[in-house]
């Protein structure tokens, strides 16, 4: 939310004390026994803003820049501007901000996420995630590509139903390379969704700020897949640890309770790990009750 000023109504930056536009004061002196909000340090002056970490009403004189607009002086000190590597894209190079931002997420989230702008566009999310999802599947695909190519090398030539068989092991590993090209975007694509599951149970529980917000929690909780480039290890370990880190980024994002954060962070994979398993253990029966009608 922008302040502005009390006699011309234009907008101005928080710090400033006069208006430059109309030239008049920012510091309007309240009127006794009128009903307009005062400062809640300086009840002499006229409330121009009310922070939106704290709700305090402010005076002009009280504003500070903070990363999601006008705040108080003393919720400024509290958290003074945080920076993500991340949103400093432009003069660390974005590989650089990625991994940064992956290092710093791991090894320290809190003070990671400090004071950092909870709101990014949504295509600087994606990004975010498509990178994640590079280093997560990029490294295991290639491995499994080898083996695969390798493996189908050292078979030795058996009966293939009529089909060439270097054709065959052709086919495979391009498909596997294939595989290893389009998951990533797949996976970006997924995660656009999972953060729209999400966004509507936060909303649901009280959440107030827009999707970009849970979009940027979202993909910066991607940043175990990092360890990705550890072949193996990221599909297998990277999703619980994900899952744990979204739930914190919820909440200091959305500035909401634990409750609410954990509800957006697990319900969706917890309810669509049900789902598939249901499927997954409907299909088995339906198997094995088709197999012991066979039999009998
Ligand atoms: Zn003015
Ligand atoms: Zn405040
Ligand atoms: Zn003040």
């Amino acid at each position: 939310m922008t302040p502005s000023c009390p006699s011309c109504q234009a907008p101005f930056t928080p710090g400033a004390e006069t208006c430059e536009r109309c030239g008049a004061s920012l510091l309007v002196a309240s009127a006794p026994g009128s009903a307009e909000p005062v400062c809640a340090v300086h009840p002499e002056w006229q409330s121009v803003a009310t922070c939106p970490r704290c709700g305090a009403f402010a005076c002009a004189r009280c504003l500070r820049q903070g990363p999601e607009g006008a705040i108080c002086v003393t919720c400024h000190e509290r958290e003074p501007l945080g920076q993500l590597p991340w949103d400093q894209r432009e003069q660390l190079g974005t590989l650089r901000a990625f991994w940064r931002t992956c290092y710093g997420l791991l090894m320290q989230p809190t003070n990671t996420l400090r004071g950092i702008n909870p709101d990014a566009p949504v295509s600087s999310s994606m990004t975010f995630v498509l990178l994640s999802a590079i280093a997560g599947f990029l490294t295991t695909g290639i491995v499994y590509t080898a083996i695969i190519g390798i493996v189908l090398g050292l078979v030795p030539q058996t009966d293939t139903g009529g089909a060439d068989p270097k054709t065959l092991k052709l086919w495979m590993t391009v498909g596997m390379a294939a595989w290893t090209v389009l998951m990533p975007f797949f996976s970006t694509g997924m995660t656009l969704a999972n953060a729209g599951l999400d966004h509507l149970i936060l909303r649901m529980g009280g959440v107030e700020r827009g999707f970009s917000v849970t979009m940027r929690a979202h993909a910066l909780s991607q940043a175990p897949y990092i360890v990705g480039v550890i072949p193996f290890v990221a599909v297998y370990a990277a999703p619980f640890w994900a899952m744990g880190l979204r739930a914190f980024a919820y909440r200091t994002l959305h500035r909401t309770s634990w409750g609410t954060a954990l509800a957006g962070a697990l319900l969706v994979p917890v309810l669509s790990c049900c789902l598939c398993g249901g499927v997954y253990g409907a299909f088995i029966f339906a198997a094995f009750k088709s197999g012991l009608g066979a039999q009998g």
